[in-house]
């Protein structure tokens, strides 16, 4: 059992260190729990920051989005940790890409995901670069990365990801050496979709050991994360 910091309502301490975590599902897409709870859940479970990322197309990129935004405004300095709202487009159509991501940074969002072209789900080839051109935020298990995609990730400033989800992280490997031959940022993200697959710090960091990179890398990703959760929670704290 991992004990509680002794902390709950101090933001900016709750940066310092912990899990970040910016790729998880509730049940606005198809994630068990609620914001709430998961939130709790996560505080519990060691998180200094968890950005909510529910699936969108253009059918619910407003609502699932607006629900964030409002679990974040209520929440935000009350559960011991960060909670900023993002949402993962996924499954649009790369030609369709840009415009959402321009309109859920319209609509709020503090920061987009697009779910990328997974080892494991049938995502439309040129998911990946769609993104990237988008200048998304943060490309989520994208899987079989080219070489040409590592490169504009590093250029346009697009966070890769590294899952410690099943199956989506089959490609962290290959993810890890390109994002360092190029200069690309990375994170490692849970994508949760229930209580059981948030992360420890100590498996957060199994999950990046275990991709190949060095402690001194890991440490510089973890360094990064908090600073990229900074700059969201900039944005959220400007929205307020
Ligand atoms: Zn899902
Ligand atoms: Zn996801």
């Amino acid at each position: 059992m991992t004990p509680e910091p002794a902390s709950d309502n101090s933001e900016q301490s709750s940066l310092l260190n912990g899990v970040v975590d910016l790729h998880v599902h509730t049940i606005h897409s198809d994630g068990q729990l609620a914001p709430a709870e998961l939130a709790r859940r996560a505080f519990v479970r060691g998180y200094a920051v968890l950005g909510l990322t529910d699936h969108v197309d253009q059918s619910n990129l407003s609502s699932a989005l607006a629900a964030a935004l409002a679990a974040s405004r209520a929440l935000s300095g009350h559960i011991g940790l960060t909670l900023l709202a993002g949402v993962e487009l996924t499954h649009v159509p790369p030609a369709q890409i840009d415009a959402m991501v321009q309109s859920a940074r319209d609509l709020g969002a503090h920061f987009v995901v697009v779910h990328g072209e997974s080892p494991v789900e049938p995502v439309a080839p040129g998911t990946n670069m769609a993104a990237l051109k988008a200048g998304a935020d943060i490309l989520a298990h994208p899987g079989l990365l080219t070489e040409a995609e590592a490169s504009l990730a590093a250029e346009k400033g697009v966070f890769l990801e590294l899952s410690a989800r099943g199956g989506h992280g089959f490609g962290n490997g290959l993810v890890a050496n390109l994002a360092r031959k190029y200069g690309a940022g990375l994170l490692v993200n849970s994508d949760a979709h229930a209580p059981g697959d948030l992360m420890t710090p100590d498996f957060q960091k199994t999950v990046a050991l275990g991709a190949g990179l060095s402690l001194a890398e890991y440490g510089s990703v973890m360094t990064a994360a908090f600073k990229l959760a900074e700059k969201f929670n900039r944005t959220r704290a400007s929205s307020l």
